[in-house]
């Protein structure tokens, strides 16, 4: 798990050990030391919110000094795939500085006369908070991978429906985290923590097989149409080479139609990896659903719609929010509208909170609206309550 205790006198790691963690020093004092000639020289101490044992961590080279605990020590560890993954995607000067600061500290001859090192704390004094926030993103992304293998990772499931009938037609996968000691995770929050490392690929996982499992459920309580689900899909997921097979595999599982099935991505995709834009394309020749998430928010031309078909358009809540009082904002979503089914489109609308709102939107020709005033994303049982009904 994320924590370890480490007993008084306890080693946490020892020279010539490889490096597979990091280690976040939350209570207790830690002694980092060499050995010179068979001798142990101490090079110092540290204590509450010192990081240690990074160093292997970042290079995978064997540990260069070792680590004891001078009194019962608490530390959140870190694997060195999530520090590795993090470093590898710095900025390629960043990456250059890194790798040969790293090898200049390895190859600095031991001293063996001169009194020890003391290393002086690691933390800028200037930038206190700056720091502080990336500890703490490293130790909710170390809590986040201990959820996956505790089941703390569930998907709520969220209406989608006819805009002008308001019968339900599929839902939106939205994964939740309740956490023991952080209670309940904001997914803004930690999906955009995830999609940085490839934890975004188990979690993804986690989440297609989940909604696909649940799909089969809602399915059986309304034989008269065939619902959809909706999955958010970030990049890293779909640069796996694995991505289409593992989805098939689960679709066959359960028995489901690709077609059921909607992948949801953002405009990212066309900006970052060329690979996750051709197994988008994989996706949908293998029939799977694609709609652009968010749109209208982004920063894109418009362009790569000229070169890539999607399915779908979400239009984001933001033009939603204004459609009553700002003319421009309803004009706007209005021409987006068209724009969609002039490409022969499927539009949602989403964050639809008012009846005021969803009769603008029935008038403006939307096919499909998502919102609190629909319903709120809601747990398998209570979604099974709801078509039951
Ligand atoms: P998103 O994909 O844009 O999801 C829509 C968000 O709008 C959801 O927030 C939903 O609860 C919220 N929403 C829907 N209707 C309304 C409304 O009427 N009013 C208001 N105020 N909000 C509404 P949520 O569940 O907090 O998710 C936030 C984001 O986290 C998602 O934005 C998505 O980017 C990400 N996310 C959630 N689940 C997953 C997942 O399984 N995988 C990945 N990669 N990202 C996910
Ligand atoms: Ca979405
Ligand atoms: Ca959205
Ligand atoms: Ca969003």
């Amino acid at each position: 798990s994320t924590l370890k205790h480490f007993q008084m006198g306890e080693t946490i790691f020892s020279e010539g050990d490889l490096g597979d963690w990091a280690y976040i020093i939350e209570s207790g004092r830690v002694e980092v030391a060499v050995s010179i000639d068979g001798q142990p020289f101490p090079l110092g101490i540290l204590t509450s919110g010192d990081v240690l044992g990074e160093m292997a961590a970042m290079d995978t080279a064997p540990r260069s000094a070792s680590a004891k605990a001078l009194e019962e020590t608490v530390c959140v560890t870190i694997s060195s795939r999530q520090i590795s993954e993090r470093v590898q995607d710095a900025d390629p000067v960043v990456k250059l500085l890194l790798n040969t600061l790293l090898h200049r500290m390895r190859s600095t001859p031991q001293v063996t006369s001169s009194p020890p090192l003391l290393i002086p704390p690691e933390r800028s004094p200037q930038l206190p908070d700056e720091d502080d926030q990336v500890l703490d993103k490293m130790r909710l992304e170390s809590e986040l991978r201990d959820a996956l293998s505790n089941q703390q990772l569930r998907p709520h499931y969220q209406p989608l429906v006819h805009i002008k009938t308001c019968q339900i037609l599929g839902f939106e996968a939205l994964i939740r985290w309740f956490s023991p000691t952080r209670g309940h995770v904001s997914p803004g929050e930690f999906t955009s923590i995830a999609e940085e490392t490839s934890l975004i690929i188990p979690i993804g996982q986690h989440t297609i097989q989940q909604a696909c499992r649940d799909l089969v459920q809602f399915q059986t309580l309304c034989p008269d149409r065939q619902l959809f689900m909706s999955i958010n899909v970030a990049p890293r997921q779909l640069a796996e080479d694995r991505f289409l097979t593992d989805l098939q595999t689960v679709l066959h599982r359960y028995n489901l139609q690709p077609a059921q099935i909607k992948l949801e991505v953002t405009e990212r995709v066309f900006m970052e990896d060329p690979i996750a834009l051709e197994m988008l394309q994989s996706c949908r020749q293998a029939g799977f659903q694609v709609a652009l998430d968010d749109f209208g928010t982004g920063f894109s031309s418009l362009n790569y719609l000229t070169r890539f078909e999607v399915d779908g358009f979400k239009i984001d809540r933001a033009f939603v929010q204004e459609i009553l009082t700002n003319r421009r904002t309803q004009i706007l979503l209005e021409s987006m509208l068209t724009m969609a089914h002039g490409l022969g489109m499927q539009t949602v609308v989403e964050g639809i909170e008012t009846p005021e709102q969803l009769q603008v939107l029935q008038q403006s020709g939307c096919d499909i609206g998502q919102g609190y005033l629909f319903g709120k994303p809601l747990p398998f049982r209570e979604i099974q309550q709801l078509l039951a009904q």
